[in-house]
């Protein structure tokens, strides 16, 4: 069995928008996003010890061969990474059509994602890239099981619990709940320097730059603001009269 896994290179710290391109600085320091080393983790449990192959794929600058190289000290096999200045600026309908270019050449059985991006928080990559394949979609995975020709899911829902069955190939995108991922060993990062990592250009792909980047995307940022003022705050240290000072507060709004 070969699954792939989605990865994102996403930014460390504080997030900024860059006036004037409209997108999030990406310039400082990356990680790989943490809610993605859930669908590797997932991905290496899967695979255990058989001959199936963890291919981790990524779209995104060089920089992000740092959070693929996380991936392979964990334990995955190899890397794609598809990096083109053309992709700058892709929203979700060019990022999608990206990777499912990627993933298409990867003929994986189980593609796997995780959750959410850490920095766009949209949680919609894997259904446009499930869409995109043809391919059934099951979100928010918390139990996981293969069985050759389908994947069983347990699927967290506000209400309980699904579970849900598709044939394979498919799509899946894991919980944050669904493991505990490992830290990559010493011998993991040393050994990962070895293993495969290839970089696509959209050409690699058979794309061209009117499919990616602002020219490939369906939306337009036209306007950035600042959030609204939350007014007046007050804040109450911790000592013994923090209670009283909280009452007090509460009465003087009339909130008791
Ligand atoms: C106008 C516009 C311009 C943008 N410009 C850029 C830009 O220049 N650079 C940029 O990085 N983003 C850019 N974005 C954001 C980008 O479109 C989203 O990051 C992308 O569509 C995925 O959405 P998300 O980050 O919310 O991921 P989610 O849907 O929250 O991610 C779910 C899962 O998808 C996978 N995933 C997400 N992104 C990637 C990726 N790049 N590679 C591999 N797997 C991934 C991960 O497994 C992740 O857990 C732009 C968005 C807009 C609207």
């Amino acid at each position: 069995m070969r699954i792939a896994v989605c990865v994102k290179h996403v930014p460390e710290g504080p997030s900024r928008i860059d006036p004037s391109t409209k997108r999030l600085d990406r310039a400082g320091e990356g990680a790989l996003n943490h809610f993605d080393a859930n669908a590797v983790e997932e991905a290496l449990r899967l695979k255990g010890d058989s001959d199936s192959e963890v291919v981790a794929v990524s779209l995104g600058p060089e920089k992000a061969l740092d959070s693929l190289r996380k991936a392979l000290a964990m334990g995955a096999d190899r890397v794609v990474l598809v990096s083109d200045d053309a992709a700058a600026g892709s929203d979700l309908v060019a990022t999608s059509r990206l990777l499912a270019a990627a993933l298409e050449r990867q003929e994986a059985d189980l593609v796997l994602f995780g959750q959410q991006a850490a920095d766009a928080d949209g949680a919609v990559l894997w259904a446009a890239v499930a869409e995109r394949l043809g391919r059934p979609v099951i979100s928010q995975a918390m139990e996981l099981a293969v069985d050759g020709e389908s994947v069983r899911v347990k699927r967290q829902t506000e209400f309980g619990y699904d579970t849900i069955e598709a044939s394979l190939p498919a799509v899946v995108a894991v919980s944050d709940a669904i493991n505990e991922p490992r830290y990559p060993s010493l011998k993991g990062i040393m050994g990962a320097k070895k293993k495969p990592q290839d970089v696509l250009t959209l050409a690699d792909l058979g794309l061209d730059g009117a499919e990616a980047g602002e020219a490939g995307s369906g939306t337009t940022v036209l306007a950035l603001g600042e959030p609204p003022s939350r007014g007046d705050a007050r804040k109450i240290e911790g000592d013994s009269n923090a209670a009283q000072a909280i009452v007090d507060f509460l009465a003087e709004k009339r909130l008791l």
